[in-house]
């Protein structure tokens, strides 16, 4: 079975990753699975870039072609915020209940209509030879007055679709990989893969 390399430490990605795969019979293997840590700088200015410099980083010390995703969310009624800090929005790096709790925190007393939101992926595979392959993919909602679900990960339990009257925590993994950002960014890399599938994987 051959395996794509995904340059992240977070299992609700590597989950999601492991969903979208399985169709092609590929395994998915992360910095999870080296027993090296790897240090990513990531001081990009954009999701873009931030994929980019990630994919770049681990390909350049193992060797192999490597897929990264940068991911967050934009909230309108906060210019934007968190965006590319969505990890850390709280402080702490990954601790999404505490971000969950900030973001609503900043919205209390904000109406539904002014609670716009969107989730932004960005991928990039980036090969020994230098070859580098990029997408992007959004999903538009709304952000709730209270968690709602425990599937998922980082701000799902507070990520409103009205279509689905569900938060993406309420949605199974499929369901989400048809509509998110992430699933819609794979969804354009997957055209390419087609043609590249021997060459992607290890
Ligand atoms: P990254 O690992 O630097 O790309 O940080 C992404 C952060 O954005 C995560 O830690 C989450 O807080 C948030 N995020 C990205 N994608 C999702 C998603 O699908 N659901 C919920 N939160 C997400």
């Amino acid at each position: 079975m051959k395996t794509i390399f995904i340059a992240t430490k977070n299992k609700g990605k590597v989950k999601e990753f492991e969903s979208f795969f399985q169709k092609y019979h590929l395994k998915v293997k992360s910095l999870l699975d080296l027993s090296e840590d790897i240090e990513i700088i990531e001081n990009g200015r954009t999701f873009k870039e931030n994929a980019f410099i990630k994919a770049k980083t681990v390909c350049d010390i193992i060797k192999l072609p490597v897929l990264a995703d940068d991911s967050g969310l934009e909230v309108e009624y906060l210019n934007n915020e968190p965006g590319i800090y969505s990890a850390r929005y709280a402080g702490l790096h990954g601790n999404d209940l505490l971000n969950n709790q900030k973001l609503l925190e900043k919205l209390h007393g904000v109406p539904f209509e002014k609670r716009k939101a969107r989730f932004v992926c960005a991928l990039a595979i980036v090969y020994p030879d230098g070859k580098t392959i990029e997408t992007e993919g959004e999903c538009r909602g709304y952000i709730a007055e209270d968690m709602r679900g425990d599937r998922g990960f980082g701000y799902d339990p507070v990520f409103y679709l009205p279509d689905f009257n569900k938060t993406y925590a309420e949605l199974s993994d499929e369901e989400k990989n048809m509509i998110s950002h992430r699933g819609r960014a794979l969804e354009k890399l997957e055209k390419v893969l087609d043609y590249d599938k021997d060459n992607c994987c290890e």
